[in-house]
């Protein structure tokens, strides 16, 4: 592969147009262009220059294949070609404040969480700083936004892949994507889902970028929460739990955990009680989902009653806390169930 234009900040790019022996304002033009979606053969530059630019860089590290829109909720899910060849699947969500972009941080994931698709098949590699934001880029193009009037307002880290698994990749484009003068989504509208990797955790709380830190728990206590995530056998909830104390210290971001109700794994009224113990007194909200069922997997969704009733527990016990609705299942774009694929030589999908 090539290099990746989109990594560059606009910074970088003044410096490159000095490599290349061009001046500023032509660095200026093409991180506009590439801003607003552009590939390198669209940019509004002299012909020559686009020619040096495309002998060393990807003309389109991210390319839309194929877009499906959920006829429940309008929920659009796309299939993402990287340029090579990999596929990467990303959603965009409606909502009456504005459109939330899903998108993911790397091809695959080796978390090995049981309830999740992202990780059946192992990762194949991290995404690099410039085709996690390309994502968005070209989203905002497609739906007919631009850098002033954006169609993507906000937008999440919890597509395939964990972020904290590709620490610098992820913070080189959290550093983008805020930037003044180019799409420039504020963190406070981006949240970072982890599984909770401890080490990078702390280390981000260094960072200085106040998002949404998002930690996914499912469960209370260690020994049930290593049953579906393997991570548990590395880092202790006690852990998760100081560090995401030491983030709401240095940033002052009060903290999310996500809890997806899994039937006769983690959602009875005691499960709900132990959760209400645990982070009582925390700046922290919680995010309930119920399970999307995965083919591959044999783990049921908690009822919707008993999500309620979970959700009526730790509101009794003061813990701030919301059941979220699932969106795009019916096309397969719902949490846990983004996926990878790959071309093959011949260009046929598997
Ligand atoms: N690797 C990161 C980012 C993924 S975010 C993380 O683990 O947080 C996706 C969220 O959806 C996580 O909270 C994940 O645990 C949750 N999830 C995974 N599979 C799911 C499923 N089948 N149903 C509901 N939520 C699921």
């Amino acid at each position: 592969m090539k290099e990746i234009l989109q990594d560059f900040s606009h910074k970088e790019l003044i410096a490159l147009a000095e490599e290349l022996g061009e001046k500023k304002f032509r660095a200026d033009q093409i991180y506009l262009g590439l801003m607003q979606g552009k590939k390198i053969s669209e940019l509004n530059v002299p012909a020559a220059l686009r020619a040096a630019l495309s002998e060393r860089f990807e003309e389109e590290p991210v390319h839309i294949l194929e877009t499906f829109v959920s006829e429940a909720d309008g929920t659009k899910k796309y299939l993402f070609r990287l340029a090579d060849g990999n596929l990467i699947e990303g959603v965009l969500m409606k909502y009456k404040y504005g459109n939330t972009q899903c998108v993911s941080t790397q091809v695959g994931c080796r978390m090995g969480c049981k309830f999740c698709a992202s990780t059946l098949n192992g990762r194949l590699r991290d995404l690099t700083a410039g085709e996690i934001l390309s994502q968005i880029l070209i989203v905002n193009r497609s739906e007919g936004g631009n850098l002033k009037d954006r169609a993507v307002t906000n937008v999440v880290l919890m597509g395939s892949g964990e972020p904290f698994d590709n620490y610098g990749n992820v913070v080189r484009f959290l550093r983008n994507v805020t930037a003044e003068g180019g799409i420039a989504i504020g963190a406070r509208n981006i949240s970072l889902s982890t599984c909770g990797l401890v080490p990078e955790m702390r280390k981000f709380a260094e960072e200085g970028i106040p998002l949404n830190l998002t930690v996914s728990l499912h469960a209370t206590a260690d020994e049930e929460r290593v049953r579906t995530m393997p991570i548990a056998n590395k880092y202790k909830i006690s852990e998760i739990l100081d560090a995401c104390a030491e983030y709401f210290e240095k940033t002052g971001r009060r903290y999310i955990f996500e809890y997806t109700l899994i039937s006769g794994e983690n959602a009875d009224e005691k499960h709900a009680l132990a959760l209400a113990k645990l982070l009582k007194g925390r700046p922290c909200h919680v995010n309930l989902i119920r399970l999307n069922e995965v083919k591959e997997r044999s783990l049921h969704a908690a009822e919707e009653r008993v999500a309620q009733k979970f959700l009526e527990i730790l509101e009794q016990q003061g813990i701030s806390a919301t059941l979220r609705r699932s969106m795009g299942s019916d096309i397969g774009g719902a949490c846990g169930q983004l996926r990878y694929s790959r071309i093959f030589p011949d260009g046929k999908i598997p």
